[in-house]
């Protein structure tokens, strides 16, 4: 299996190069040259569990590495030392639908599945290719993707890991959890601007040959841990599948096709599961749900793509942006013609039309139908969901009905049907969630909000979390936008940075 970018074919690299990588020396995103096709059918699957749905998937994709190279990456990264449920990704079921939960790793989120194991993957590639530079990852996050990156890259031999996020852009518990990283390889720093200002400025550290040459000079490289790389996009169409076999497990017919509802922000997820469905798994429709900002929903109501417009701060952060990084992908995929111009106007932010491909439909939620769900779905079914999640249950629920809800896609016959992907536990935005069960907790700040949504939901504050309030914070420091290719070159420099 080779890789070739989005913007040429010219550079076609084997898996471990393209995930030493990062992005292509073009600019564009590493995709699989062609998709393997499953080859099987879906029921064969069901008597698989997490991990050996990971190998059986990943084998087809990473295939420059060894059966027990790729064991021995999918083990470390999934057990029960890196995941509280012992399925990995286990399904609850919660009136007639199924939360897929995703957020049961290190740090909470659904980041942590690809992000457990892309050190490894990276690690495992640099020692095949006898590469001894150091690996400098750099990222930028709209919140969960720091930490997450944090938790698998800290104290890995050979690497350095740098975080920017956007300084007011993220909630409270996120800020606390990522400024008291520890770790002897770990930067941290505050951006004065928003994630898209963030990540494409990392964009540019990124094909800045002056600054590559620079660094390379004294052994290290630039790598990185966002969804622009292919090892973190790969290792999430394994949970498509994994839910699937679940739900055949749990009475459905093998073959019987299921929607999934995915909270979309940089498009990794929900494009994980296109190529799941381009692989045969029996998807219906994948239904991407937005916050306020709705670029992507816009773009599926009228197949005009078009990020310039203001941007929105809101209660799901993760899903805080305009310019998704991984729609390239999918115009690649849908454009042999006049891929050019529209990836230019793409990354021009510049608006483009392109016909909507019958596999997706998108829906958004506001502000206050975000807080309803949540206060909904609690008071109805006692499960509690964060905003992430809460923005996919009301996609869920215009997508029933636009379908006509008596007809019923929740109706029996269907059930569990419908798939919601839950990217985060209600832990991590533990205001949002509290207030909107109740505004008499507005009095309370975020860390006494934990204490108080373990005794509502009669569960226990995560480890994670616990001593969360007063942890040192150790990285201090705010930049701006225009500073942070000097923050890296401090942090890579004799000077010790002072964060
Ligand atoms: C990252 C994230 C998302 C968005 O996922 P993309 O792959 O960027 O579309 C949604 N919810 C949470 C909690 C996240 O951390």
């Amino acid at each position: 299996m080779r890789y070739v970018s989005t913007r040429g074919h010219d550079t076609a690299l084997r898996a471990s190069q393209a995930i030493v990588k990062g992005i292509a020396d073009d600019g564009g995103l590493f995709v699989p040259a062609i998709m393997p096709s499953t080859g099987i059918s879906p029921c064969e699957l069901v008597g698989f569990n997490y991990n050996a749905h990971a190998l059986w998937l990943l084998h087809r994709f990473l295939t420059n590495y060894s059966n027990a190279e790729l064991v021995n990456c999918i083990d470390g990264a999934y057990n029960s030392r890196t995941f509280s449920a012992p399925d990995i990704a286990p399904i609850t079921m919660v009136d007639n639908v199924a939360f897929l939960e995703l957020c049961h790793g290190k740090t909470l989120a659904f980041k942590d599945i690809a992000l457990s194991i892309l050190p490894r993957l990276m690690t495992m590639a640099l020692r095949k290719a006898g590469n001894e530079k150091t690996q400098v990852i750099l990222t930028a996050t709209s919140g969960d993707t720091g930490v997450s990156a944090l938790e698998g890259f800290k104290d890995v031999p050979g690497t350095k890991i740098i975080v920017f996020y956007p300084e007011n852009g993220v909630s409270v518990i996120q800020k606390r959890h990522m400024t008291t990283m520890t770790g002897s390889n770990v930067h941290v720093f505050g951006v004065k601007g928003n994630f898209d200002d963030a990540q494409s400025e990392v964009k540019r550290l990124f094909l800045n040959n002056e600054l590559k040459e620079k660094i390379a000079a004294d052994g290290f490289e630039f790598s990185s841990a966002n969804s622009i790389n292919i090892g973190r996009l790969i290792p999430q169409m394994v949970y498509y599948f994994h839910a699937y076999s679940q739900l055949i497990r749990g009475g459905m017919t093998s073959g019987d096709a299921v929607n999934f509802i995915v909270p979309t922000g940089n498009f990794g997820n929900i494009l994980a599961g296109y190529y799941a469905k381009k692989m045969g798994l029996p998807i219906d429709k994948l239904i991407c749900a937005s916050n306020s900002n709705k670029v992507l929903f816009d773009y599926f109501d009228t197949g005009v793509f078009d990020s310039s417009r203001p941007f929105n701060i809101t209660s799901s952060p993760s899903m805080d942006i305009l310019v998704p990084s991984n729609f390239e992908r999918l115009v690649y995929d849908l454009c042999r013609h006049d891929l050019k111009g529209r990836l230019e106007k793409l990354s021009a932010k510049e608006q483009f039309q392109m016909d909507v491909p019958k596999d997706f439909v998108g829906f958004f939620a506001t502000e206050a139908e975000v807080r309803d769900a949540i206060k909904h779905v609690f008071t109805e079914h006692k499960y509690l969901i964060d905003p992430h999640t809460a923005v996919a249950y009301i996609a869920y629920e215009k997508f029933r009905g636009a379908n006509g809800r008596d007809a019923g896609m929740g109706a029996k016959g269907n059930e569990g049907k419908n798939i919601i992907i839950s990217t985060a536990s209600p832990y991590k935005f533990a205001k949002t969630v509290m207030t909107s069960l109740d505004s008499s907790y507005e009095k309370y700040d975020d860390f006494d909000l934990l204490e108080k949504m373990a005794e509502v939901t009669k569960g226990h504050v995560p480890p994670q979390f616990e001593g969360l309030r007063t942890r040192q914070v150790i990285h201090k420091q705010a930049i701006g936008v225009n500073e942070m290719e000097s923050a890296v070159l401090k942090v890579l420099g004799t000077t010790p940075a002072t964060e």
